[in-house]
C-alpha cells in the first residue's frame, strides 16, 4: 500500500508547508483538509492545520517524521475559511501556518478540543411527585421541585440560586430520586427565532433610501459605502438591515474599531434584539472567545460583533457584513500578519456572495475612490437624525498669541461662556502626559530616550519621564544631568497639563481627563464618563479616545488644541488622518438640540486644507486630497509594499535591504515586470527604536498584479539570504503607516 503524506501548515515564519507521514492507525478518510494535527518539530511539538494530502513527497525518507495525532474529527475551518486564509497568506506574503494562528482562537491554537462548554442541567423526574411523603417535612425541597417542574428544559447548575434553589435541596432531591441531572452541550440549547426587543425608529428619507438600496439587492455581493455625517443615524440603518437579515435565518458579522467597544455600542444591539450575540474583542477571555467562535461556526449565534480579528470567524449562514467606522486605523494589523480587516472582509463578502456595508462619517480615501469609480455603491446621509444640526467650525489663528498650557486667551473665554450658559465642553489634545519634553533652562539639555530617537514625555502625576515609543520609564531627574542646574522646565502641553490648568481656571467645574493613562483600568472609561450624563456643566479633556463612538448630548463646544501636526508631516496620509480626527471629534458636539461649535486653534489657520475642511466639509476636503494623490501617484492611485528591517547595528539592516534591492531589481528584469519602482533603502524616520536601528525599502507599483508578481519570488529569496539572519525583517503590503 502506498504511503499517505500530510502537507501541514505550521505556526512558523517560513512560507511553506511541512510534510509528515500519516500514522497508519488513522483511517485515510479522516485526513480532511482543515483538521488539526499534532506533529514533532525539532525538539518541540506543534499543532498545525492539514492543507492537503499527497501520495508523494520531496522530503528524503530519513528526514520524514510521523504525525503524532489527529485532533479533530471534522475540519476546524470550513472550506470557505480555508480559502480565505490561503488568500490572505498569499496576498500579505505571510506564512500560511502563522496566518491560521492569527485567525484561530488561542485555545484552538494550543490544541484544545473544539467543543462548546458542557452544562449540567437539573430536571424534575417525571411523573412529578410533589406529594411524595419524603417531601412533607421539607418545604424548601418541595418548592425547588416545583420550580424545576416549571422548566421543561431544566435549570442549569450555575443558575440554581437565581431561582432560589439551594445546592443542598438539589442533592437531597437527587438522593430521594426525585430529580435527574443531564449534561448538555451549550449549543444544544433550543434555538428561538430572533425577535425585536425594542421598537425601531421610523427611518428618515435619507436613511430609508439607503436601507432600500441595500435591501433591494441583499441576495448577492455588493459593497455599499454608507457615508453619513456623525449622528446621521447610520447605526439605525445597520440595525434594521440586521433585523431583515436575521428574519431570513442568516447571521450577521459586525466589525467595530478597537476603541469603540464601549457598553454604549453593545447596548444598542443587545437592547434591540432578542437574539444570541457573540462578542469577540480584546476584553473577552480565551474561553469566552472560543465559545463565541464555536457558536458562530455552528450557527447558534445570530449576531457576531467584534474587532479586527473577528473577521476570521467561521459563520454557518453568513448573510451580511457591516464594517463600522471603516476608515479606522485599528482595522489594519501592524504586526505579524499585517492584514486589513476591511479589505479582507470585502474579499470574504465577494466569495460568500453577500452584501457588505462600510459605514463612516469620514470614509477613507481608498473607499471613496472605490465609490467614485463605481466599485462601491455610495449612499449618503447628509443630515443629522432627530433634532440635532451640524456644528459650526471656527478657525482660531494663534500665530501671535501666547499659549497658556496649550490654550489661548480667546479660547479660554469661549470655554467660560459655554460653561456659564450651563453647557459642557470637550477639549481635544492628541498628546498624553504633562509635557512632551523636559528642558534645562540653562544649558538646553532635553529629556531623551536612551533607546529611541525620541524625546521622553514628562508625566507629572507619577513624576516620571516616559518614552511613548518603547515604554522606557525613568524618575524625573532633580537636576540637569548635563550641568546640574535645578531649573528643569516642562516644554509644551499634554492632556495632564491642560487638565491641571483647566482645574485652576474653572475651580467649580468638574474636569475629566480621558486618555490611555486615565482609562487603563477595565471599565474605568465608563466610570469617568458618568458625570457627563448628568448634564451639568463640565469639561472633558482627552486624546483621540474621545473622538470615537461616544454620545455627549450636552456638549456644545469642542476645542481642538493642536491640529497642526497633520499639516506638515512627512507621512502622506497625515492630512487625511487629521481631517478624520477633527471631523470625528467635532461630531461629538451638539448631538442634542443645542447648536454645537468647533474651535480649531492653529498656527496655520489659513492652511487651505483647514479652510476647506471647516468651510466645505469632509467630502470637499477628500476630493481635494484625492486629486493631490492622483497628481503625485500615491495610493489609491498606486499600490505600496514596505519592506522594513531592524537590527542592533545600523549596517546590518542596511546590508539586508541592499541585498533585497538587488534581488528585486534582478527579478523585475528576469520576470519582465513593468511599472514597479524601488524607493530606497532609507533609514526610517525614527531611526532608532527600542535599541534597534531601522531602515526600509518602499515598493511602489501602478498595478497590484505586477506588484504581487514581484513580491512572491522576492520573499522566497529573502528568506534564504544570509543577511536576513542578522536582521529582523517584515513585509507590509498596503501599509498605512510608512514609519
Ligand atoms: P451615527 O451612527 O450615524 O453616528 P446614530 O445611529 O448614533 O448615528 O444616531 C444618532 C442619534 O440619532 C441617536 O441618538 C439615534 O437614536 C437618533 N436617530 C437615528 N435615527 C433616527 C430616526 N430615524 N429618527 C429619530 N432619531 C434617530
Ligand atoms: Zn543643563
Ligand atoms: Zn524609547
Amino acid at each position: 500500500m502506498s504511503e499517505l503524506y500530510l502537507r501541514i501548515a505550521l505556526p512558523s515564519p517560513l512560507r511553506r508547508l511541512f510534510d509528515y507521514r500519516a500514522p497508519t492507525q488513522v483511517s485515510v478518510s479522516a485526513w480532511q483538509p482543515g483538521v488539526r494535527v499534532r506533529v514533532p518539530f525539532g525538539r518541540r511539538e506543534l499543532v498545525g492545520i492539514l492543507v492537503e494530502t499527497a501520495s508523494t513527497t520531496n522530503v528524503p525518507t530519513n528526514k520524514l517524521k510521523d504525525a503524532l495525532a489527529l485532533l479533530d474529527e471534522q475540519p476546524l475551518l470550513p472550506p470557505s475559511m480555508m480559502r480565505l486564509c490561503i488568500w490572505a497568506a498569499q496576498y500579505y506574503q505571510h506564512s500560511l501556518g502563522d496566518t491560521f494562528n492569527w485567525a484561530l482562537p488561542a485555545l484552538l491554537r494550543q490544541g484544545k478540543p473544539a467543543q462548546a462548554r458542557q452544562q449540567k442541567m437539573w430536571l424534575a423526574k417525571l411523573p412529578l411527585q410533589l406529594d411524595n411523603p419524603l417531601l412533607t417535612r421539607a418545604p424548601r425541597q418541595r418548592h425547588a421541585l416545583q420550580v424545576l417542574a416549571q422548566h421543561n428544559q431544566g435549570i442549569a447548575h450555575e443558575r440554581l440560586e437565581h431561582f432560589g434553589i439551594s445546592k443542598d435541596s438539589i442533592s437531597a432531591l437527587l438522593s430521594k430520586g426525585l430529580v435527574t441531572e443531564q449534561i448538555r452541550q451549550l449549543q444544544d440549547l433550543p434555538h428561538k427565532p430572533p425577535s425585536l426587543a425594542q421598537p425601531e425608529l421610523p427611518l428618515n428619507d435619507e436613511q430609508q433610501a439607503a436601507f432600500n438600496a441595500i435591501h433591494a439587492n441583499n441576495q448577492e455581493y455588493k459593497a455599499y459605502l454608507l457615508a453619513g455625517v456623525t449622528g446621521s443615524g447610520k447605526t439605525e440603518v445597520y440595525l434594521q438591515l440586521i433585523r431583515e437579515t436575521l428574519a431570513t435565518g442568516k447571521q450577521v458579522l459586525v466589525l467595530i474599531p478597537e476603541i469603540n467597544l464601549g457598553p454604549q455600542t453593545l447596548e444598542r444591539f443587545t437592547k434591540r434584539f432578542n437574539a444570541r450575540i457573540a462578542l469577540l474583542h480584546s476584553n473577552v477571555n480565551d474561553r469566552e472567545r472560543l465559545e463565541a467562535w464555536l457558536a458562530a461556526r455552528s450557527g447558534h449565534a445570530d449576531i457576531i460583533i467584534g474587532t479586527r480579528s473577528a473577521l476570521f470567524t467561521p459563520l454557518k449562514r453568513l448573510g451580511l457584513i457591516i464594517i463600522d467606522e471603516e476608515h479606522d486605523a485599528s482595522y489594519k494589523q501592524q504586526e505579524g500578519l499585517r492584514y486589513h480587516a476591511r479589505d479582507l472582509a470585502l474579499v470574504r463578502a465577494r466569495t460568500a456572495n453577500i452584501p457588505i456595508v462600510l459605514g463612516s462619517a469620514t470614509p477613507s480615501l481608498e473607499s471613496l475612490y472605490n465609490a467614485y469609480n463605481g466599485r462601491f455603491a455610495l449612499l449618503r446621509l447628509t443630515k443629522r437624525a432627530g433634532a440635532a444640526s451640524q456644528p459650526k467650525f471656527i478657525r482660531l489663528d494663534v500665530r501671535s498669541l501666547p499659549l497658556d498650557s496649550g490654550m489661548s486667551a480667546p479660547l479660554q473665554k469661549e470655554i467660560r461662556q459655554t460653561l456659564e450658559a450651563g453647557q459642557q465642553v470637550l477639549v481635544f489634545l492628541n498628546r498624553r502626559g504633562f509635557a512632551p519634553v523636559l528642558m534645562c533652562n540653562d544649558c538646553g539639555w532635553m529629556s531623551q530616550c536612551s533607546e529611541c530617537d525620541a524625546r521622553l514625555t514628562f508625566h507629572q502625576r507619577d513624576n516620571e519621564l516616559r518614552c511613548h515609543h518603547c515604554g522606557h520609564t525613568e524618575a524625573r531627574p532633580h537636576q540637569c544631568p548635563s550641568c546640574n542646574n535645578v531649573d528643569l522646565r516642562p516644554i509644551g502641553a499634554g492632556t495632564e497639563r491642560a487638565e491641571e490648568r483647566l482645574r485652576i481656571l474653572f475651580p467649580d467645574t468638574p474636569v475629566l481627563r480621558i486618555d490611555r493613562d486615565s482609562t487603563s483600568r477595565k471599565g474605568s472609561m465608563d466610570t469617568l464618563l458618568s458625570p457627563i450624563g448628568s448634564g451639568q456643566p463640565c469639561i472633558m479633556i482627552g486624546t483621540q479616545m474621545l473622538a470615537k463612538g461616544h454620545h455627549f448630548p450636552r456638549v456644545t463646544l469642542v476645542a481642538i488644541l493642536n491640529a497642526d501636526g497633520g499639516l506638515f508631516s512627512a507621512d502622506f496620509r497625515a492630512s487625511e488622518k487629521m481631517a478624520q480626527l477633527i471631523v470625528q471629534v467635532a461630531g461629538r458636539a451638539g448631538r442634542a438640540s443645542d447648536l454645537g461649535r468647533v474651535i480649531i486653534q492653529s498656527q496655520l489657520a489659513d492652511h487651505p486644507l483647514l479652510v476647506q475642511l471647516s468651510e466645505q466639509g469632509y467630502f470637499a476636503f477628500a476630493e481635494q486630497a484625492l486629486s493631490e494623490r492622483r497628481a503625485t501617484g500615491l495610493p489609491p492611485f498606486s499600490h505600496l509594499a514596505l519592506l522594513r528591517a531592524d537590527a542592533l547595528k545600523a549596517e546590518l539592516a542596511d546590508l539586508f535591504l541592499e541585498d533585497a534591492y538587488s534581488i528585486a531589481e534582478q527579478l523585475l528584469d528576469q520576470l519582465k515586470i513593468e511599472g514597479v519602482e524601488l524607493l530606497g533603502p532609507i533609514t526610517s524616520p525614527m531611526e532608532r527604536r527600542a535599541g534597534r536601528y531601522r531602515a526600509q525599502l518602499l515598493l511602489q507599483a501602478n498595478s497590484r498584479a505586477q506588484l504581487h508578481r514581484l513580491l512572491t519570488p522576492l520573499c522566497n529569496n529573502l528568506e534564504n539570504l544570509p543577511s536576513a539572519r542578522l536582521s529582523r525583517w517584515s513585509l507590509d503590503v498596503d501599509p498605512i503607516d510608512l514609519f
